[in-house]
Order: C-alpha cells, then structure tokens, then sequence
C-alpha cells in the first residue's frame, strides 16, 4: 500500500511529518508521497514560494527513504485536482492500493472536494486525529458508513475510511506564519531546514 499525502505545507512542520510517520506505521505503508499542493487561489498569498516549498519538504525529508516529495500538482497546467493526482498514480502503480492521508480538519472537507467519487473510488482514506477537529456532518456520516481497521484493507475495494490515533500537536502553519511575522522562532515546531530558511530571513 502507497500513501498519498497532499497538503500546502507553508511551511512544512512536525504535525505534518509525525502523520506521515505515524499513519504509514499504523497501516505499514511501503512509502508516502507528499504531494505539496500547487495553492488554490481562494486560499491567498501563501508565504513561501512555490519552489522554496517544495525544496523545503525535499530538505525535510531527505533521511526518510519511505517519503517521496512528489512535484506533480506544480508542473501540471490549472487547478489542481485530488482525484487526477490519484488517477495518475493508480496508472503509475498498478495493482498497488493507494491510501489518502489527511488530518481530521481536512477529512470535515472531503465530501465537498471536486470529483469526492472518483478519490473514494481509486483510493482508501486514512484520517488522523488532529486537536481541535471532530469528525462532522456529512464526514462523519461517511466514517460511520465507510470505516474500517488496518486487517480489513487487504483486498478490500477501495473508498473504506480509517481513523488513526496519531500524536496530538497543535501545531498549524497558519500559526507558524504569525510567528514569523512576530519575528519569533520556530526551532523545535519544524524540521531543521525550515528553521535555517527563516533564520537566513
Ligand atoms: P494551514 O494552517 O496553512 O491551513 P496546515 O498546518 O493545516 O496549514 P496543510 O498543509 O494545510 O497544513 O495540511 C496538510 C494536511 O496535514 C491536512 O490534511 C491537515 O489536516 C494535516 N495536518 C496539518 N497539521 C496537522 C497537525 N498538527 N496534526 C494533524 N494533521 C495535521
């Protein structure tokens, strides 16, 4: 099984890295490709340059052979879909089940992402706990009606949700971004190069 981890990561933190480790661990996932997100128009200026995001997730992740930094959603032209990066890589690795990762504020969006059939058709969806987000609405319908545990997934078809107990940091890139306009330091929160990139300001 290949996880899919797609995010903006402005910047990439340790929130982001422990539910990669920790969802790949609970699932024993082969490996996991984070797939920084080319940023929505809706979602403003991001902080960090569309390059420097990418090399910050490269650098970060440098001495994890089991995750790949994955630059698709960038070189592809206009918006880019959740289910066309799955379709690809389904075409990519045939016969290998894909598994979604997200956090729990994201999996509360799912149902209104573009195409949300199509992902849940090509990919099984891993849901990691996140502090301050519950599963809601429409999403948490759909964890009720769709969960299953790690022993399950072996053959299953895929759209089965799985929640993840991961450890909970209350770390948000939202939050990183005030501090740096604070002038505060973000050692300790985000991986090394993250720190030195914003050090060198
Ligand atoms: P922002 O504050 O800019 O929205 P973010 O910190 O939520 O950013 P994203 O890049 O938007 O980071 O998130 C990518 C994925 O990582 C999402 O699925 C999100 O739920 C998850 N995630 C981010 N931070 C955490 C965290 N601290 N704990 C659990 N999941 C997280």
């Amino acid at each position: 099984m290949i996880g899919v981890f797609g995010g903006t990561f402005d910047p990439i933190h340790i929130g982001h890295l422990r539910l990669a480790t920790e969802v790949a661990e609970a699932l024993d996932l082969e490996r996991v490709h984070l797939v920084p997100a080319a940023i929505p128009p809706h979602r403003g200026e991001p902080l960090l340059d569309a390059d420097t995001r990418l090399s910050l997730v490269a650098e970060s992740i440098r001495d994890e052979p089991s995750f790949v930094l994955d630059d698709r959603e960038h070189r592809r032209e206009g918006p880019s879909y959740t289910s066309d990066t799955l379709a690809e890589f389904a075409a990519e690795f045939p016969g290998e089940s894909l598994v979604l990762l997200m956090g729990m504020d994201a999996f509360n969006g799912l149902p209104d992402w573009h195409e949300v059939d199509r992902i849940l058709e090509l990919a099984h969806v891993a849901v990691a706990t996140r502090p301050g987000a519950e599963a809601r609405g429409t999403a948490r319908q759909w964890l009720d009606a769709r969960r299953a545990s790690v022993g399950e997934l072996p053959g299953a078809a895929p759209g089965r949700i799985l929640p993840v107990e991961i450890t909970r940091l209350d770390i948000s890139a939202t939050g990183l971004r005030a501090m740096v306009e604070q002038g505060r330091s973000l050692r300790y929160l985000v991986p090394e190069p993250v720190v030195r990139h914003f050090a060198r300001g």
